[in-house]
């Protein structure tokens, strides 16, 4: 335990690519200030739409190798990022990607949606007693955008920060308390300044322009309390999205989803605070946090 780093974070994500998407400049920048930086991946994204053409036989619906391929694109993408700890919960192809809401593989065996929460947050028990972060990342109940293994990924991280915590459960192993959990945002204003320039600059980039509402996690802007700035690690997050090939196509500073809809590659990277006392605030925006770790005791650098 005393070998661990000063400042530990920790993140919860559902597929491959959501945390270079919401978190890259985040993650490349903490782990290159020397932070124990941690993802936790739920499901190898198994049931992903496939960009290349090339690579279309990996879909669930004709080979179904996907996830394994997916597995390499995340450890690529972590390269880029500078993370080395990087696991999928209860261990890979553990849990299936569920598919959209209201699919047929929402319920098949295996899939995510359909986990027990507390065997599911009991893997994850396991990791943050280990790994002991001051902060967790992840989505809001609504899981951003309303996909299935988002908003189980929002439950097994809310439910396993409570039973990390709690000494009588598992007593075998060092209780853990998370300081402080942040849900990750898109402030409107920001989304809406991002897309008039992505309309403006690079209107033709894509096959079209996604909707602000396409984007996880956009909020009305007095919701976010916390920024991160990722100024220098851009490059490093255009090329973990790169990693993703089969999920994103990058053209800096936008990119596409399978859609091929175009939408902002945000480098200021934006949280909602929702346990745990906020830190002192960072010019020049002083009424919003700088520093996922401010104000956390023994967390200085
Ligand atoms: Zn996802």
């Amino acid at each position: 335990m005393t070998d661990l780093p000063a400042r530990r974070l920790l993140l919860v994500h559902a597929h491959p690519d959501d945390e270079s998407i919401n978190n890259g400049a985040t993650m490349a920048r903490y782990a290159a200030e020397g932070a124990l930086v941690t993802l936790v991946t739920c499901t190898l994204g198994e049931e992903g739409e496939v960009i290349p053409p090339a690579l279309a036989h990996l879909a669930a619906d004709r080979d179904d190798t996907l996830g394994p391929h997916r597995r390499g694109e995340l450890a690529a993408a972590m390269r880029a990022l500078g993370v080395t700890d990087h696991r999928f919960l209860g261990g890979p192809g553990r849990y299936r990607d569920s598919g959209m809401m209201g699919t047929e593989q929402n319920h098949r065996p295996g899939a995510f949606w359909s986990a027990d929460l507390d065997e599911a947050a009991g893997h994850l028990v396991d990791v943050i007693r280990e790994v002991r972060p001051q902060v967790l990342v992840t989505y809001d109940p609504d899981g951003g955008y309303g996909h299935p293994d988002h908003i189980q990924a929002h439950r097994v991280a809310t439910r396993a920060a409570q039973l990390a915590a709690d000494a009588a459960h598992r007593p075998g192993s060092a209780p853990h308390t998370v300081a402080k959990v942040y849900w990750n945002r898109v402030p409107r204003s920001v989304a809406e300044k991002a897309f008039a320039a992505l309309r403006a600059d690079a209107p033709d980039a894509f096959g079209g322009i996604a909707a602000i509402e396409d984007v996880p996690g956009v909020v009305n802007d007095a919701f976010v309390t916390t920024l991160v700035d990722g100024a220098g690690y851009e490059g490093a997050k255009a090329a973990a999205m790169r990693a993703h090939a089969t999920q994103i196509a990058v053209q800096e500073p936008y990119f596409a989803l399978s859609n091929d809809l175009g939408q902002p590659l945000f480098t200021v990277e934006y949280y909602e605070l929702v346990t745990g006392e906020p830190g002192p605030a960072g010019a020049p925006t002083a009424e919003l946090e700088h520093d996922l770790f401010a104000g956390v005791t023994g967390a200085g650098r």
